[in-house]
C-alpha cells in the first residue's frame, strides 16, 4: 500500500546522523564500557518532591481525560512565569499545554504554515527541526550560521533566504552549539521577521541554563508579540524529560486554533503530570538552579581544561548542556573524529555533521555525566586531538 509523501519524506531518507550514538549503544549492549557524552538528558532523575506530587495527584483521581488546553492552574502558572521572566503581559489565554516541547514545535508549524509554504530554520539545528517542519506539510529551508560568527545567526542570510517563507524557527540557548543569542542578534532577527512578515517560532526550552550573558525572549521585543510563538518545556528546566510536558505561548487567537488542533491530535497532557508541573514551577528558581548546577560546574571544568591546551577550539559555551568543540586542527571531520574517539578511547560524542553542515569539523559534547568522569573524558579528547594534529 502507498504511504503518504509527508511520512516517507519526513527525514528525506537520509542518514539521521545518530550513527556514532547507535554504535556506542551497541558496544554497551555487548558489555563494553563506553563513556557516553551524546544525548541531552540529565544524569539526575526527576526530583522526588515532584514525583510525590505526581503520585498524590494520580491517587486523588487525576488519571482521567484532562482539559485539552491544559488545566487552568498550569496555564496560569506558566503564564505568570513567562510574565515574571520577560515582563510581557501574559495570561492563560496565551498558553497551550502540550506533551513536551517537541509536540509544541509541531503544533506551532501546523498553525502558521500551509502545505508548500517555506519554514526557515538555522544550521546547526536540533535534530528534529527539518522533519518537524516537513511533518507540518511545509518545505524546510535551511539558513547557515557560521563558526566564525560563533554561530550567531546573521539577519542578512535570513533575509536572503526568506523569499516565499512564512516562518523562522530559532533556538536560544542553542542545542547543539551552547550559544546564547545576543540582544543585537535577536533585534536584527526580529527586524527581518517584521519586514518579511515572518512568524518567529522561538524554542526556549533551555531558558534556565544560561552560564554567560542573558536569555532574551524575542516575544518581548518591540512589535513581536503578535508574530511570535514561544516553545517551552519542563524537560530541561526540571529534569522531567519523560513526563512530556511543555507549552506554546502566543496570541490568544492562535492558541484558540491550536487548542482545536490538540483536540484532534494529542488530546492533552495527563492531569497528574500537569499537577506535578504546577508544583515544580511553584518551587521557583531554587529548584531550577539546583537542576542546572551540574552543567554550570562542568562547563567551568571544561573551560579550565580547554584553556590549558591549544588544539581543540571551544565555541563560547554560554548556555544549555552542551559544548561545541572545533576539532578541525586534527584534519578530521566531526564524524571521522567521533568514530576514531569511540574506537580508540570508548568515548562517544556527537559529530557536528549530525546537526547540519554548519558544524562540520566540530563535535558536540553533552555535559551529562559526573564531574570526575566528565573531566577525565574531556582531557582524553584534548590529548587525542593533539596526537592527531601532531601526526599530520
Ligand atoms: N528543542 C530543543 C532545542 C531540544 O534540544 C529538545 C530536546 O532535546 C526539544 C526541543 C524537545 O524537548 P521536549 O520535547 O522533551 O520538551
Amino acid at each position: 500500500m502507498k504511504l503518504s509523501q509527508r511520512i516517507t519524506q519526513l527525514t528525506q531518507g537520509g542518514s539521521d546522523g545518530w550513527g556514532v550514538f547507535y554504535r556506542a549503544r551497541r558496544m554497551i549492549s555487548e558489555g563494553q564500557a563506553v563513556t557516553e557524552l551524546t544525548i541531552g538528558e540529565h544524569d539526575i532523575r526527576t526530583d522526588p518532591s515532584i514525583l510525590a506530587e505526581m503520585e498524590l495527584s494520580a491517587r486523588q483521581g487525576h488519571t482521567g481525560y484532562a482539559m485539552v488546553p491544559g488545566t487552568e492552574l498550569l496555564r496560569e502558572t506558566v503564564a505568570a512565569r513567562i510574565q515574571t521572566r520577560t515582563g510581557v503581559n501574559t495570561t492563560r489565554d496565551n498558553i497551550l499545554i502540550t506533551p513536551g516541547g517537541q509536540s509544541a514545535l509541531f503544533a506551532a508549524h501546523v498553525a502558521v504554515c500551509d502545505p508548500g509554504d517555506v519554514g526557515l530554520y538555522l544550521d546547526p539545528y536540533y535534530a528534529t527541526y527539518p522533519g518537524t517542519i516537513r511533518g507540518a506539510g511545509a518545505v524546510a529551508r535551511v539558513v547557515q550560521t557560521k563558526a566564525e560568527d560563533a554561530f550567531q545567526p546573521r539577519a542578512d542570510r535570513i533575509d536572503a533566504a526568506s523569499e516565499g517563507a512564512v516562518s523562522l524557527l530559532i533556538n536560544s540557548p542553542n542545542n547543539p552549539t551552547g550559544v546564547v543569542y545576543s540582544r543585537q542578534t535577536l533585534e536584527a532577527v526580529a527586524e527581518v521577521c517584521r519586514r518579511r512578515d515572518l512568524w518567529l517560532i522561538s524554542d526556549e526550552v533551555y531558558d534556565t541554563q544560561v552560564w554567560d550573558g542573558t536569555h532574551i525572549s524575542p516575544r518581548a521585543l518591540p512589535d513581536m508579540l503578535a508574530r511570535t510563538l514561544v516553545i517551552g518545556s519542563m524537560s530541561k528546566s526540571h529534569a522531567m524529560t519523560g513526563s512530556r510536558c511543555g507549552w506554546v505561548a502566543g496570541p490568544p487567537d492562535v492558541i484558540e486554533h491550536m487548542i482545536n488542533l490538540a483536540t484532534h491530535t494529542t488530546y492533552g497532557v495527563p492531569g497528574f503530570i500537569q499537577d506535578a508541573a504546577v508544583f515544580a514551577l511553584n518551587a521557583g528558581p531554587e529548584l531550577e538552579n539546583r537542576i542546572a548546577a551540574p552543567f554550570r560546574r562542568r562547563r567551568k571544568l571544561a573551560m579550565d581544561i580547554l584553556a590549558a591546551q591549544n588544539t581543540v577550539g571551544l565555541i563560547p559555551a554560554q548556555g544549555a548542556m552542551y559544548l561545541m568543540l572545533d576539532i578541525r586542527p586534527t584534519g578530521l571531520n566531526g564524524e571521522g573524529f567521533a568514530n576514531a574517539l569511540l574506537d580508540t578511547h570508548a568515548i562517544a560524542v556527537m559529530p557536528g555533521e549530525s546537526f547540519g553542515q554548519a558544524a562540520a569539523g566540530h563535535i558536540r559534547v553533552a555535559m551529562t555525566i559526573d564531574d570526575d568522569r566528565f573531566a577525565a573524558a574531556l582531557r582524553t579528547i584534548c590529548c587525542f586531538a593533539a596526537e592527531l594534529s601532531s601526526g599530520r
